[in-house]
């Protein structure tokens, strides 16, 4: 037997694992001391009581003989598929068929295992910095890597690739910037997939947090993007469906991929849990709906203390508007570990380096608006008082 050679070119440790054990390092040396958590990237919301009991009825159904139910297709049940595309999609214009909808466990898998689709030798762009699953991915399949910096001085906007790639990996609302793209800018992606015959991996995780016109919740809103795209969604932090599971991706036929996803789906997947599939359909219900908004206003509330808080105090924050993180510049001559250890050490206050989503964070760190708001009110003033 020989191991994927390629798992040697990844980092060693994952960067959250790395932030968690020196946050435990200080914790054990400082046990008196209360860790204000501001680097989550997960939910902390409960799920909205429609979504609760919608779960309840399926475990109650799997509990009784006349309906009771076992394998469910592997892409979904149409019920799902069909009610996404009413509520998601065809309300913007968007004509899918429910074959175009493979219900999954969530994001995470789906951006992983689209990777088998291609060839070894197709060349990856990925935005720097960015959500580091892509970037992982692709190391993992051995493929050449481009990334395109986002920073500051172009607005956080990525330049097309200059070398021909082949797969487009697109996080937006962007995860850590916050980043979004409107029509224009979304459009030049797409042509330059339609010229390249590239593929976009667009990861639209956030899309529930838009909050400004102009900007698209789908990248099917941009013409042609059917032939060059895919959608891949997460009910995760929309709905808080972390713990739940359960996502979905969108591959068009026009793309040349939708025979092939639904093959491996059917062969390597075998179904997203009736419990999930249960919750995820009961937040499209209009009291799912108004418990979610309810959670998502939470979080965006939240973003906006966050945000004006370091602004009055004179950092340089980008973000927290169309997505629940705050990108925020440490202080002229700092890199992102520094101010991860100073925000630990002096103020007690867990953030997220920016370094560790792409070379071109360093020198910023990420704040998470899923952070507990009595924490972020404690944090903003002991960084004050700094
Ligand atoms: C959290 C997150 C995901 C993962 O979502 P799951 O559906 O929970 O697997 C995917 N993409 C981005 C950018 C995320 O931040």
């Amino acid at each position: 037997m020989n191991t994927n050679s390629h798992y040697l070119n990844l980092k060693e440790q994952y960067l959250f694992k790395n932030i968690s054990d020196r946050a435990d390092a200080y914790m054990a040396a400082h046990p008196e001391q209360r860790l204000l958590r501001m680097g989550v990237g997960d939910v902390t919301r409960p799920l909205p009581l429609p979504v609760c009991d919608a779960m309840h009825r399926a475990v109650e159904e799997l509990a009784h003989m006349d309906t009771f139910r076992g394998y469910g297709p592997e892409e979904g049940y149409e019920w799902l598929r069909q009610t996404i595309i009413d509520n998601d999609y065809a309300p913007r214009g968007i004509d899918l068929t429910t074959d175009e909808v493979f219900i999954s466990e969530g994001a995470g898998s789906d951006l992983g295992n689209l990777s088998e689709l291609f060839s070894r030798d197709n060349h990856v762009a990925i935005l720097d910095p960015t959500y580091p699953a892509y970037t992982d991915a692709s190391i993992m399949a051995g493929r050449d890597i481009t990334y395109l910096p986002c920073h500051a001085e172009n607005g956080f906007v990525p330049e097309l690739p200059k070398r021909k790639a082949d797969i487009i990996y697109l996080c937006l609302p962007n995860n850590p910037t916050g980043t979004v793209l409107n029509h224009t800018q979304l459009k030049q992606w797409v042509d330059y997939a339609r010229q390249n015959h590239s593929i976009i991996i667009f990861d639209a995780a956030y899309e529930a947090f838009i909050s400004q016109p102009d900007i698209p919740h789908s990248i099917y809103e941009i013409e042609g993007a059917k032939e060059v795209a895919v959608e891949v969604k997460s009910f995760s932090k929309s709905a808080g469906f972390t713990a739940v599971r359960c996502g979905y991706t969108v591959v068009p036929k026009e793309t040349g991929l939708q025979a092939m996803w639904l093959r491996r789906q059917t062969t390597k997947y075998n179904g997203t849990s009736y419990i999930a599939q249960r919750a995820a359909m009961a937040t499209y219900t209009p009291e799912g709906r108004a418990g979610i908004r309810l959670n998502l206003d939470f979080y965006m509330t939240t973003a906006h203390l966050i945000k004006s808080g370091l602004q009055s105090m004179g950092y340089e924050v980008y973000g927290g508007v169309n997505a629940p993180y705050i990108w925020c510049r440490a202080p002229q001559g700092w890199d992102s570990w520094t101010f991860f250890d100073h925000l630990l050490n002096e103020c007690q206050v867990l953030c997220t380096p920016g370094v560790g989503f792409g070379a071109s964070g360093e020198g910023y760190v990420r704040f998470s608006a899923f952070s507990k708001r009595e924490d972020c009110e404690m944090a903003l003033q002991r960084i004050k008082n700094l």
